[in-house]
Parts: structure tokens; C-alpha cells; sequence
């Protein structure tokens, strides 16, 4: 395949747009890299608060972003447990530091600019507090192992979250503090991406865009924006739980979707159902901008977007509609894992598997990257992949404005000095200053 594609053929939003993000970052191109303070020390799989509030070393980070010439950080400031790891007094800080802070200070002296990541519908810890704000199942059903009930909430075991008891702490006192940990246990790890975790299993709840867990979002967003010089605030999760196709069906969201659609449309079977879900997640994404660009009109805007089909998974299941989300945030930021679903490091198989979907990824670009109406700067995988694979995702998910790489811990020695070639010799450090 030709690793040289240019992608400003397949895409239609107006170029201008891109050059005024360019001035905005103070760069010709985006190296970003992004970290997930809760989830520990080396991949994604484990939830560890104690890693976070004891051992991450702030400075070292941000030495080792510089050395990699990285111009861009991307803090993940509220992952999918619900933890806000900054100063807050309307969030959930377990942790009890003001990571955020930490590093803006730390990004001051180094030309490093603050991107913050902010997860938003998915937030175990809202999920056990306002349970009557947890998504409604609209029938009944079976996934990961177990039944629901058309009308009860969707709240349901961690994909790939785990967790260990911290030494000499019982499981019933750390239950206290994370009170979304469940009793049962997952101890094998698989080659398959959904088996690679290993821990307790923590719950998960994605909550509903039309309750008033949207007011506490927009509250939190003030208060990053308002408090921290960051320059770019991104919504994650800006979507439905994609493992169902029947949330949320709760009396708001059907009461909505009535007054919107009229009191024949039909719930779940329809357009109608897909063109209402897109609208919500739309709605927040206008609130997610306005409240940023009232506190400051600088601080940028973006979205996490899922890849994959159309009709099927992005609109059907997450209510993702490209275009309007594009048309209203200033960055669009596709996801772009595709070796994350097999590395050539666990065997031949795997190896095709992760091939496999590279070639889908593209693919996938180049049939839909056209409907995003704003700059498009993806992100792509370090952890769990090689240095050929990783390289190989950079450079054709660039579409233009940089890449973003995920994810600081798990990036192994030899991926560090590949991105820090990388950095000099395919995008030039004149680009980067
Ligand atoms: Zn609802």
C-alpha cells in the first residue's frame, strides 16, 4: 500500500481553517502526545489511583516530551471512571492533586502547549452517584454475560478497565473509595483485545445526554477553562454506549424525541430514532463550545470521533454524525487504532489481524473523510504495537495538520528514539517550533 497518501484530495473543509489552527498552536504541525494519569504505569487496562496521586512524576514527563520534540500534550484530565484530576470543587477527585496545574506550570517553561482530553457521557463514578441519570435500555437483551430488561439502566461491567487492591488495603474499605468496583475478578490474560486485561472488574455507566448530568459536565468545563491556560479543551465520549443499540429510552429522552419527531415516529426502529440521537450529542457538543469559547475565545475545541461504518456503527450506535459535529467543534480527531487489534509481536495471526485493519482504516478515511467540516488531527496507537506498525499509523493518518500518538506509559525504549526521529527527520523541528 502507498504510505504517501495525500489526503487533501479526500478532504473538502476549507484550508484556512487549517492555517488559523497552525497559527493558533504556534506550529506548522501537531506532535501530540497523550496520557492517562489514572490508568497507571504501563498500558491502558488498569484503573490505579495510587500511581496517580503518589509516583507520577510530572517533570519527568514533560523532560522527556521535550527531548522528543513534542509540541503538544495531551492530558486526559477525566477518564471513563469519572476521576477529574484537577483542582475542582463541583467534580470526584480521588486522587487529591491538581495534576493539571502540575503540568501547565511544567508546559510553561518548555513550549509545550496543554491539550486537555475530557471524557464525557461514559463516568462510572456519576453512574453509581445519579443512577436515575444512567442511559435506559429500550428492550431486553443479553451482553457481557448478563441479561437486562427493557427499562432498566445500562450500567454494566468495564471492557478493558481493571484493578488490584492496593497492599494491605481490604477489598470492602477500597470498595469505599471506588465505589463502581464490583467482587469479581478476571485473572487470565488473552491476545485478544478484549483479554488483556487482568484485576477486579470495575462497572461502567454511560449517562444519559438529556439528563442533568449534562449540567455537571458543562459546570466542570467552566472550571478548567476559567482556572488552567490550556489551549485546547476535547470532549471523549461525545457519544452513546456503542455496545448497545437500545439506550437511551428513558421518559426524558422519549418525551424529547416525541416533541422533536412527532407522536407517530418510532422509538429505536426509525431514522427518526438515528436523526434524534445525532441531534443530542450534537446539542452537547454546541454547549461543550459555547461554554469554552465564553470563558476564552482562544482555547480551541475538539471531538474524539469513532471510525468504522457509517450507518451501521457510528450513527446507529453512537449517534456520531461527522458533519454536524465537525460543523461545530474546531478539531476533529478520528481515532485510529487499527493495531490495537493485533500486533505482529504476538504471532503471524495477529500480526494480519492488525494489517487487516490498517487497510480498513484507510480505507474507512478515504470513503468518509469528507464529511468532517473541520481540521482533522487523528490519533493514533504506541502502546501495544511495534515500532514498524506505530511509525506506519503516523505516517498515513497524518492527514495534514500532525498526529497525536497514545499513549505516553506503555511506549516502549525503542519507540522513543523512533519518535524522536520521526520528529526530526519526517516533519523537520522547523515545523515544530
Ligand atoms: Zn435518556
Amino acid at each position: 500500500m502507498d504510505t504517501k497518501i495525500h489526503w487533501s484530495e479526500y478532504t473538502s473543509y476549507d484550508y484556512n481553517k487549517v492555517k488559523n489552527l497552525r497559527i493558533k498552536l504556534g506550529a506548522n504541525k501537531i506532535f501530540a502526545m497523550g496520557l492517562m494519569p489514572v490508568r497507571g504505569p504501563v498500558g491502558f487496562r488498569k484503573l490505579d489511583y495510587e500511581y496517580a496521586e503518589k509516583k507520577l512524576n510530572v517533570i519527568d514527563v514533560m523532560d522527556k516530551l521535550e527531548k522528543c520534540h513534542f509540541n503538544t500534550f495531551g492530558l486526559v484530565i477525566k477518564d471513563t471512571d469519572g476521576a477529574c484530576t484537577w483542582d475542582t470543587s463541583q467534580g470526584w477527585n480521588p486522587i487529591k492533586r491538581d495534576l493539571l496545574g502540575e503540568f501547565c506550570d511544567a508546559g510553561k517553561d518548555r513550549n509545550i502547549h496543554i491539550m486537555v482530553s475530557f471524557t464525557s457521557m461514559n463516568d462510572a463514578y456519576q453512574g453509581f452517584l445519579h443512577p436515575e441519570r444512567v442511559s435506559i435500555h429500550g428492550k431486553n437483551g443479553k451482553k457481557f454475560g448478563k441479561k437486562f430488561q427493557k427499562g432498566e439502566i445500562s450500567t454494566h461491567d468495564a471492557n478493558e478497565m481493571r484493578i488490584d487492591l492496593p497492599k494491605g488495603i481490604s477489598f470492602k474499605d477500597y470498595q469505599k473509595k471506588i465505589p463502581f468496583l464490583t467482587n469479581k475478578q478476571d485473572n487470565n490474560i488473552g491476545k485478544k483485545r478484549s483479554e488483556r486485561g487482568s484485576g477486579y472488574i470495575l462497572s461502567e455507566s454511560f449517562m444519559c445526554p438529556n439528563s442533568s448530568h449534562v449540567d455537571y459536565l458543562v459546570s466542570l468545563i467552566k472550571e478548567v477553562v476559567k482556572n488552567y491556560p490550556i489551549k485546547a479543551f476535547t470532549a471523549d465520549y461525545i457519544r452513546y454506549d456503542g455496545s448497545f443499540t437500545d439506550v437511551c429510552t428513558c421518559s426524558r429522552c422519549v418525551k424529547k424525541f416525541r416533541a422533536d419527531f412527532g407522536e407517530d415516529a418510532k422509538i429505536l426502529k426509525s431514522n427518526s430514532w438515528i436523526e434524534f440521537k445525532t441531534n443530542v450529542i450534537a446539542d452537547y457538543a454546541k454547549k461543550v463550545q459555547t461554554t469554552v469559547k465564553n470563558i476564552d475565545e482562544n482555547c480551541l475545541t475538539g471531538w474524539y470521533s469513532q471510525v468504522g461504518p457509517k450507518k451501521l456503527v457510528t450513527l446507529k450506535r453512537h449517534g456520531q454524525d461527522w458533519k454536524k459535529l465537525s460543523s461545530i467543534l474546531d478539531m476533529s480527531i478520528p481515532m485510529e487504532y487499527p493495531y490495537l487489534a493485533g500486533t505482529r509481536d504476538d504471532g503471524i495471526f495477529w500480526g494480519l489481524v492488525g494489517d487487516f485493519f490498517y487497510w480498513y482504516f484507510v480505507r474507512n478515511m478515504k470513503k468518509r473523510i469528507h464529511e468532517y467540516q473541520s481540521p482533522v488531527l487523528a490519533v493514533t496507537n504506541s502502546v501495544e504495537c511495534n515500532v514498524q506498525e506505530m511509525l506506519k499509523q503516523m505516517r498515513a493518518f497524518d492527514f495534514g495538520l500532525g498526529i497525536g500518538v497514545f499513549k505516553y506509559f506503555g511506549t516502549t525504549d525503542a519507540q522513543w528514539m523512533a519518535l524522536k526521529e520521526y520528529a526530526e527527520k519526517e516533519i523537520g523541528l522547523e515545523n515544530l517550533n
